[in-house]
């Protein structure tokens, strides 16, 4: 019995037997997956093709427009692409219907009423085409020949499918109805087969898609770039309109709330998700998933409240703790919803998240270490040199790049006197000031052990060292420290680029070199030189060549005459050594004794010049000259303990009174290590030697300290006596430390005496004793015998003018 026999109530049954057909095939559709593009098929051809058969057409008709209107009166459609679904529908089986008209009713299925059929259901599927392709032409203009190519071969390979599956079910169906049953269960497998295909497909898809995001995330991971990629992907993996990553504030990370949103590039500070669910998820660490699927819980209100369809919330772990959470909201489409597919999902991308964002944490934290001092939280030397670097390469020729070096002096005294604590607090507190003070837009950091750089564009390099000195005056003054106040103060180096270097490293090793010199200059800042470039360049390699010079006796001992200013007699000499190297020339003392210093020369140096002091001094007493001879000291000279034993064994040596020797110790030297210096002080005075403080001014040696060490002499240091003619400032200093001195009876030196006017008012103030080059320069013996007959004669040399003295014998 075939199904065209089967018509015991009329075509009734038959008809709304197609009518529920064609709504079954308006309504589902399935998605194949053909080259990275998804196809949505559908099926209206098979029930058009075996409709034409079996109805009337204009049963056909009336069926296939009641089924689209019936079908659609659930989905939201703008009312011009409804009515344009109808008319096409209308049109394509209106004119599938005029093609079978004449051959209806068909009488057999042989393959001429396959083509009519076939025929039919063909002009319905190219109505369709050509009012999509007008359509697009319409809203789109001319539409390109690819684009007609992707939108045309799909739709007619699909149809020609259709059409011959509508063909065999029409055959079958025609050979026995109770092929139906056969068909039916075909339809069955089909349809199983589809779904696990599809499903298969899908979890392809995701795990493809989460595989990139996860390549992406370890990715970014380590340059610290995560969250853009991240949400991005997923906002799409998931199709959802918010993908939200949020984590709050701890430590030194700030709160931290990102959204990608469907109809936006970036990432949004804002988020769909309720704030009641995101701590929740937080709170309890575990997901939550909101939606119709999952409603009738307490956040249903909360979720229809604000606008939410549905939402997922995944807790973010690091180790045990949860650090925040990720997010997804509204899924897009109106009938899909998150899925525990999308649950688990989002899980799986959360726990690579919490890893990442961990790792990203701690790359940021390792970089933040890696550029900051600790003590300070001030960038350290690696930030500055590389902000340096920047600076330097986008530098206009309107400006320079400055760096002032801020060298914090007496730190070694307060840590050696107070304690390392207290000399934490000093930097803590210079670093703080230093800051407080920099212009707006000028970086500061610690440097080193004691020095602190500030970088900033100034017009040129006067502009910056007026800045030094600003800061430096401002950056001046007590610090409490429990009852105690320490006193802060820096000296300060400045170079600039262009002028003086070209990079980074070199500009902040010259800035360094004029930090050094600037604490021997009051005030004590200096801008960078040549000069002192190559003074230090040359220290480099100076080493051995004056192992040499030591041992092979070519550093050689200068005599510089002190002078009685009472009675204008020379009273003594100074010792200082001299060495001409044989490639460089001329070595300034300096940069020697520095080198000796750090080569373990010291101690040999010092012996070299003490002992010819000595020798001198016992050939001037035999020659019947009572004079007496000052040697200087490094203040490293103080800390070796046997030190006075050697003094005391080249004294014997040379037979010559302790009386007679002075040791001169710069006012600094006493800061080391005051305990052993102060113990080589009393030794050393115990012998009956003599001491100076040399240098006295630059020094923080406060007067009432002055008293306790045990000192007979005091030497102005020759910057003030230099100035005191000039500048009113230095004269107050020399004129309170000649007071002070006689107060302390001590014996009062002034070094630097180059001029009658400061004569003058030396011997006004009652100053004891004066050198200079007014008097002489520093001579080698022989000069200096030949310097001292002619002053018993009157005469003039060429190394002073004798005018100012009298013989002393
Ligand atoms: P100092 O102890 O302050 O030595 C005085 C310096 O002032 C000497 O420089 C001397 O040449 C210079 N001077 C003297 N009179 C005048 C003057 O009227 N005007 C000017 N502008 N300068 C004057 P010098 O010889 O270059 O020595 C520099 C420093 O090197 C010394 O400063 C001293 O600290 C150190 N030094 C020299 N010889 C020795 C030594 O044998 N051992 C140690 N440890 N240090 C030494
Ligand atoms: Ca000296
Ligand atoms: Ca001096």
């Amino acid at each position: 019995m075939a199904l065209s026999d089967f018509q015991p109530f009329g075509r009734w049954p038959v008809a709304l037997l197609f009518l529920a057909l064609f709504g079954v095939s308006e309504a589902v559709n399935l998605t194949f997956e053909v080259r990275r593009q998804s196809i949505a098929v559908f099926l209206t051809e098979i029930p058009l093709l075996l409709s034409l058969f079996y109805l009337p057409p204009l049963t056909v008709l009336t069926v296939r427009m009641v089924a689209a209107v019936a079908v659609k009166v659930g989905v939201k459609l703008t009312p011009v692409k409804y009515c344009f679904n109808l008319a096409t529908k209308l049109a394509g089986t209106a004119l599938a219907g005029a093609i079978v008209f004449r051959d209806w009713p068909f009488n057999n299925v042989a393959p001429r009423t396959w083509l009519v059929l076939a025929a039919a259901a063909g002009a319905n599927v190219l109505v369709s085409l050509v009012a999509v392709i007008g359509v697009i032409t319409l809203v789109q203009g001319r539409i390109s020949r690819v684009a007609l190519v992707r939108t045309a071969v799909p739709g007619l390979v699909v149809a020609a499918v259709n059409l011959t599956v509508g063909l065999v079910v029409l055959l079958v169906l025609h050979q026995s109805i109770w092929s139906l049953l056969l068909l039916a269960g075909l339809g069955v497998v089909f349809v199983q087969a589809y779904r696990s295909y599809g499903k298969f497909l899908r979890q392809h898809k995701s795990l493809n898609e989460l595989y990139a995001l996860t390549r992406a995330i370890t990715e970014s991971g380590r340059d610290g770039v995560l969250v853009d990629p991240l949400l991005a992907r997923l906002r799409e993996l998931l199709s959802a309109e918010y993908a939200t990553l949020w984590m709050p504030a701890s430590g030194r990370h700030p709160e931290m709330l990102l959204s990608a949103r469907a109809d936006y590039r970036g990432l949004l500070d804002i988020a769909g998700t309720p704030d009641s669910l995101r701590s929740r998820a937080m709170e309890r660490g575990e997901t939550i998933l909101v939606g119709p699927q999952k409603s009738g819980h307490e956040w249903a209100d909360v979720v229809s409240e604000r606008g939410v369809k549905d939402a997922i919330i995944v807790p973010m772990r690091s180790g045990d703790a949860v650090i925040g959470t990720l997010e997804v909201v509204n899924r897009l489409g109106e009938a899909s919803h998150f899925t525990p597919d999308d649950v688990r999902l989002l899980e799986t991308v959360a726990a690579q998240a919490g890893v990442a964002v961990e790792n990203s944490r701690l790359v940021e934290r390792l970089r933040f270490d890696a550029q900051h001092d600790a003590l300070t939280g001030l960038p350290n030397r690696r930030r500055i040199l590389s902000a340096l670097g920047e600076a330097i390469k986008v530098q206009t020729p309107d400006d320079v790049v400055a760096v002032l070096l801020f060298d914090v002096v007496r730190l070694r005294h307060v840590n050696d006197s107070l304690g390392h604590a207290a000399g934490d607090r000093l930097l803590a507190e210079v670093g703080r000031r230093l800051r407080d003070l920099a212009p707006p837009a000028a970086l500061v950091g610690r440097v080193g052990g004691n020095e602190f750089a500030l970088t900033v564009r100034t017009a040129d390099a006067e502009a910056a060292l007026a800045l030094a000195v600003t800061i430096r005056e401002s950056l001046q003054g007590p610090m409490a420290y429990g009852v105690l106040t320490i006193d802060v103060d820096c000296a300060v180096g400045v170079a600039v680029h262009p002028d003086h270097a070209a990079d980074s490293a070199t500009l902040l090793q010259y800035a360094d070199v004029a930090t050094h010199a600037a604490k021997g200059r009051r005030p004590s800042v200096q801008l960078f030189t040549s000069s002192l470039e190559s003074r230090s360049v040359r220290r480099v390699g100076l080493a051995n060549d004056l192992r040499q010079a030591l041992d092979e006796g070519d550093l050689r001992v200068y005599f510089q005459p002190k002078v009685g200013l009472r009675d204008r007699r020379l009273v003594g000499v100074e010792c200082l050594a001299r060495w001409e190297h044989p490639v460089h020339g001329a070595v300034a003392p300096e940069d020697f004794v520095m080198v000796a210093e750090h080569t373990g020369q010291l101690g040999r140096l010092t012996e070299v010049v003490l002992g010819e002091g000595l020798r001198r001094v016992r050939e001037w007493e035999e020659a019947g000259r009572a004079l007496t001879v000052s040697v200087n000291l490094s203040p490293r000279t103080l800390l070796d303990p046997a030190f006075p034993a050697q003094v005391a064994q080249l004294l014997g040596e040379y037979g010559v009174d302790p009386a007679r020797l002075t040791l001169e110790i710069a006012e600094g030297g006493v800061d080391g290590d005051p305990t052993r210096a102060l113990a080589t002080l009393h030794a050393l005075r115990d012998l009956g030697v003599r001491l100076s403080v040399d240098d006295f001014g630059t020094g923080y040696t406060s007067l009432a300290a002055l008293r306790r060490l045990p000192v007979q002499e005091v030497k102005i240091d020759r910057t003030f006596v230099q100035g005191m003619a000039t500048d009113p400032g230095d004269l107050a200093i020399v004129r309170t430390a000649v007071d002070m001195a006689r107060n302390f009876g001590l014996t009062i030196v002034a070094e630097g005496v180059e001029s009658e006017r400061t004569l003058g008012l030396l011997e006004d103030m009652g100053c004891d004793v004066g050198q200079g080059f007014l008097f002489s320069r520093p001579l080698p013996y022989e000069r200096l015998n030949a310097w001292y007959t002619a002053l018993g004669q009157g005469e003039s040399t060429a190394a002073g003018d004798v005018r100012w003295l009298r013989a002393v014998q």
